[in-house]
C-alpha cells in the first residue's frame, strides 16, 4: 500500500491527477491505479473528514462493486437501507417503496446509510491499496496550462510552499465548490432547485422495526419543505430539512436551532421519532446547492462527481452519481491513455451519459417540488409507473424512462434539459 507521507517528495510526472478525494476521485483513482496508470489524490483536508450526503441508492452497488468495496461494505457497521418511504405532515406514512420488489435482494436491492468521515476514508484507503498516491492536508491552488491545454495543477503544501505537479490528465472532483467551472465561469446555477438545506443529528431516537430500521424517511412540511430521516450506526440519526429559504426565516427566525425545531413541530412523524432522543453536535446549513458545469471536458481536462454536476439531494442521488462518474470517466481516460489520444472529443459519452442520468434525476426532483404533484396520484392513474419511479429512485439513471415522463406530464409540466454536459468546443 502506498501511503505518502507529506515528507516524501511527489513524482513530477503521472498519468492522471485527481483534484479533491471524495466518491468522486477516489472511485477514478482505484479504476485508473487499477489499471496500472501512475495516479495522484490530492486532497485538502485531512480524513478521516466530516461531510453530509450519507444515505446511498441502490444504483451505487455497481461502481462499488467495480472497485472492490462491496466486501469492505458488508464488513462495516453501516446501516442496511431496503427502501424509501414517504410522510405526511400528519404523520401518515407511505408503503415503502422496496428495491427487492425490482432488483436482487442479495445485491442491488440492498444499499447502506453511512457516514462520510468513515466512508470516505474507506475509499481513500482502497485507491491507495489499489496503488494511487494521496495526499492530504494538501490544496490545488491554480491549473497550470501550456497551449491553452491543462498540463497539471499549482498545490500548496501545509508548510504553505507551492509547487507544480504534471499529468496527461487531471480530473476535477473537487465536489460542490467547483475547482474548474467556478474559475472558467462554467458554473450555471439550477434556474429552480435553490433551496436551504438546516440539519443536524440525534441520538436514542425512535427507530422502525426489522426491514424498515434502515429506511430513508422523506417527511413533508408545509410548502413542498421535507426532512430527511436517515438512521445510521451507533444509534445516531441523521435528520435535515430542507425548504425555500423564505420559508425557513419566515417571521425573522435566523437561529439555525429554532428554524429546525420549529419544522420538527411540522410534522407528526418527525416529532414523535425525534421526542425520543437527544439532539447532539452542532446545526449545519447549506444553501443554493444545484448547478451544472456547461463543459465536461477540455484539453487536459475532465469533470466529475459534483464538480461537474450536483443536484437538489432529495433523492439521494449525489454520491451515486459520483461514483457512476468516476469509474465511466475512469474508463475512459484508460482507452485514452493507451490510445495517446486524451482529447475532448473522447470525453463525449461520458459527458452524455452523465447529463442523461442528471436529467432523468431532475425531472423527478422538479415534480417532486411542485404544488399539484403527488406521487399517489400518478400510481392511482398508471399502476405501472410504481415500477418505473422505483428504478428512478433507486438510481437507474440512464434508462429511457420516456414513458413515465409522458405520463407525469399529465399532472405537472417537466423541465426542458439543460443544454450543458459537452467537451468544451475546441478552436478552429
Ligand atoms: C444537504 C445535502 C444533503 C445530501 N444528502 C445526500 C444523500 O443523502 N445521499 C447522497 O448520495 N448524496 C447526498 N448529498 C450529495 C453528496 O454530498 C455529494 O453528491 C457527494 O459528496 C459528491 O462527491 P464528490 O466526490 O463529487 O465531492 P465531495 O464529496 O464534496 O469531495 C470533494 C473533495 O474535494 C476536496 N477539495 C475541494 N477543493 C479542493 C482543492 N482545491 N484542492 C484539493 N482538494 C479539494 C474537498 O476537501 C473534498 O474532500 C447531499 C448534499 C447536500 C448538500
Amino acid at each position: 500500500m502506498k501511503q505518502l507521507l507529506m515528507s516524501q517528495p511527489l513524482q513530477s510526472n503521472y498519468d492522471a491527477i485527481m483534484i479533491g478525494g471524495g466518491p468522486a476521485g477516489t472511485s477514478t483513482a482505484a479504476v485508473l491505479a487499477s489499471h496500472g496508470h501512475r495516479v495522484l489524490v490530492i486532497e485538502r483536508d485531512r480524513f478521516p473528514r466530516y461531510r453530509i450526503g450519507e444515505s446511498l441508492i441502490p444504483f451505487t452497488y455497481q461502481p462499488l462493486e467495480r472497485i472492490g468495496m462491496i466486501p469492505k461494505m458488508r464488513a462495516s457497521s453501516f446501516v442496511k437501507k431496503y427502501s424509501v418511504s414517504f410522510v405526511q405532515p400528519d404523520g401518515k406514512r407511505s408503503q415503502p417503496f422496496y428495491f427487492h420488489t425490482r432488483y436482487d435482494k442479495e445485491t442491488v436491492a440492498q444499499t447502506w446509510q453511512v457516514t462520510r468521515a468513515e466512508f470516505d476514508q474507506m475509499m481513500m484507503d482502497n485507491a491507495r491499496e489499489k496503488g494511487a498516491e494521496v495526499v492530504e492536508g494538501t490544496t490545488v491552488t491554480r491549473l497550470l496550462t501550456e497551449n491553452d491545454a491543462t498540463v497539471g495543477v499549482e498545490i500548496k503544501s501545509p508548510d504553505g510552499t507551492l509547487s507544480e505537479v504534471r499529468a496527461r490528465i487531471t480530473v476535477d472532483c473537487s465536489g460542490k465548490e467547483a475547482f474548474t467551472s467556478t474559475r472558467n465561469s462554467w458554473r450555471v446555477r439550477d434556474p429552480f432547485l435553490n433551496k436551504v438545506a438546516v440539519w443536524t443529528y440525534y441520538e436514542g431516537s425512535k427507530r422502525e422495526c426489522g426491514l424498515d430500521e434502515g429506511a430513508t424517511t422523506i417527511a413533508f412540511v408545509p410548502e413542498k419543505g421535507w426532512f430527511w430521516h436517515i438512521p445510521q450506526h451507533n444509534d445516531r440519526v441523521s435528520v435535515g430539512i430542507v425548504a425555500e429559504g423564505k420559508y425557513l426565516t419566515r417571521d425573522g427566525v435566523r437561529d439555525l436551532k429554532a428554524i429546525f425545531d420549529r419544522e420538527v413541530l411540522q410534522n407528526e412523524w418527525i416529532r414523535e421519532h425525534l421526542a425520543e432522543g437527544q439532539q447532539v453536535g452542532d446545526y449545519f446549513i447549506t444553501s443554493e446547492y444545484s448547478h451544472h458545469s456547461k463543459y465536461c471536458a477540455a484539453p487536459g481536462l475532465l469533470l466529475a462527481g459534483d464538480a461537474f454536476a450536483f443536484l437538489d439531494p432529495v433523492f439521494s442521488s449525489g454520491v451515486m452519481l459520483a461514483l457512476k462518474s468516476g469509474v465511466l470517466a475512469a474508463d475512459l481516460i484508460h482507452q485514452g491513455l493507451e490510445a495517446n489520444d486524451l482529447s475532448p472529443a473522447r470525453f463525449e459519452p461520458y459527458g452524455q451519459a452523465m447529463r442523461q442520468g442528471v436529467e432523468n434525476m431532475r425531472k423527478l426532483v422538479y415534480a417532486f417540488y411542485n404544488p399539484d404533484f403527488s406521487f399517489k396520484d400518478v400510481v392511482m392513474k398508471y399502476p405501472e409507473a410504481s415500477g418505473e419511479l422505483t428504478d428512478c429512485l433507486s438510481g437507474d439513471v440512464n434508462k429511457d424512462f420516456s414513458a413515465l415522463w409522458s405520463k407525469i406530464s399529465e399532472f405537472v409540466p417537466l423541465p426542458d434539459e439543460l443544454p450543458y454536459g459537452k467537451p468544451m468546443p475546441m478552436a478552429a
